[in-house]
């Protein structure tokens, strides 16, 4: 073995280690980073950066809370991991009965996994097989263009075609996206959808509930989203919310389907759920999901799991962010970032450089005026803009946004807000 001392942790790095979403070649280096608190990340040589959107939306109360950190600390020395299937554990059942508490009204069964992705899986079995097992043959889903649900074949094959799941189109499940509705063409939207909707084909509808984040932070009306939850429910399609980016407070509500008035079927939450600790999904449903699979015959039943299913530890770390979302310091924090996020937003939209603005309880996104033709390395040019100021941000295409950690302070935010303003005068 190589002692540390004599190469470095980025040239170790790139010997054997394959990054995610990379493409090695263009972007041979990861950088390091060796230690994180609350809202801030350190580097090596002990440079902090604003890590303003919470390490892709999951340490939303800050990096190693000490309440989360010690909580799962002790539950470590009772019980670390056990089979899930025949076995149940007090942080489990403490962590459904927590969830079903906040969840919007109609969520009754709380499913296990680890993952955003999985949780998608999960959700499109749940509404594959819902209708399998009521005997009518529905193999069709329904999705938004440019959705996102994660990287596994399920979860690719409902989300927006792209350069990442291209080369996997053969392989997809059945799936017909249909675009998102806005006030003025969701009767449109409707009415067609009314006709395909009759043939009775298709099992579930999968949507991100007001925002698309991988979509650089779409946001569309509560309105016609509505309307579409509605037409989908007349018709006996499944609703699958996939609230693993909105979900727990980003959108000022616990979830974004709390802004919506028909509630969902089914629930798929990841990301912020565990507080940014470890990684953990969950799939919720309603009563009569449930239903559904209850039989006397076996092969009714859902027969999905992981190894580390309701792993102790994730339970713990979930139910310890759910304590803190719940508190009156979290939702001082949440209102004093939409407050200020609006007070940038005065500033800034209209900038030359700023073609729009938007904004969704934290989650702030502006779109540049610039033609990314002539700019195709903007987005790299930005990144590291931002990284030398000290903040850490990740535009995509030509969108900026922050969703920085509740716990943000004012002086953090205003960086934030600065590098924004500033990298604008560069262009
Ligand atoms: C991140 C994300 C996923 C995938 O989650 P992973 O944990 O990365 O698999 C799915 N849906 C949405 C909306 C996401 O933001």
């Amino acid at each position: 073995m190589n002692p540390p001392t004599r190469h470095t942790l980025k040239d170790r790095d790139s010997k054997y280690v394959w990054h995610p979403l990379t493409q090695h070649k263009l972007h041979p280096h990861a950088m390091p980073i060796a230690r994180a608190e609350g809202a801030l990340l350190f580097d090596e040589d002990g440079k902090s950066y604003v890590d303003a959107i919470a390490s892709w939306y999951t340490c939303m109360y800050g990096h190693c809370h000490p309440y989360i950190l010690e909580q799962v600390g002790q539950q470590m020395q009772r019980l670390d991991q056990v089979v899930f299937s025949g076995f149940t554990h007090q942080p489990a059942v403490d962590l459904a009965e927590a969830l079903i508490d906040i969840l919007p009204f109609g969520q009754q069964k709380v499913f296990y996994s680890d993952n955003g992705s999985t949780a998608v899986e999960i959700g499109i079995k749940m509404a594959l097989q819902y209708h399998a097992n009521r005997g009518e043959k529905r193999p069709v889903l329904l999705a938004f263009e440019n959705g996102f649900h994660g990287d596994t074949f399920g979860a690719m094959s409902v989300s927006g075609l792209s350069v990442y799941n291209g080369p996997f189109e053969a392989y997809f499940l059945q799936v017909e996206r249909i675009p998102v509705p806005q006030e003025d063409t969701v009767d449109t939207l409707i009415g067609r959808l009314e006709e395909r909707l009759a043939k009775k084909d298709v099992a579930g509808f999968i949507y991100e509930p007001l925002v698309q984040g991988a979509a650089a932070m779409k946001m569309h009306s509560a309105t016609g989203l509505d309307k579409l939850l509605a037409l989908m429910r007349t018709h006996g399609v499944l609703t699958i919310a996939d609230e693993v980016m909105t979900g727990f407070g980003k959108t000022a509500a616990y979830f974004a389907s709390d802004h919506l008035q028909t509630k969902p079927d089914i629930i798929c939450l990841s990301k912020a759920l565990t507080a940014g600790l470890v990684p953990m999904a969950v799939t919720s449903c309603s009563q009569q999901v449930y239903d559904a699979f209850y039989s006397d015959e076996l092969a009714k039943g859902l027969f999905h799991g992981h190894t580390y299913t309701a792993n102790p530890l994730a339970c713990t770390a979930a139910l310890a962010g759910i304590k803190l979302l719940r508190s009156e310091e979290t939702w001082g924090q949440i209102r004093r970032i939409e407050t200020a996020h609006r007070r940038f937003d005065d500033t800034i939209r209209s900038h030359q450089k700023v073609r729009s603005t938007r904004q969704c309880g934290v989650i702030y996104a502006l779109d540049l005026d610039i033609d990314m033709e002539r700019y195709g390395n903007l987005r790299d040019r930005l990144y590291r803009y931002f990284m030398e100021q000290g903040v850490f941000l990740r535009p995509l295409g030509n969108t900026i946004y922050a969703l920085p950690p509740y716990c943000i302070s004012e002086a953090q935010l205003q960086k934030v807000y600065d590098s924004i303003a500033s990298v604008l005068e560069t262009l």
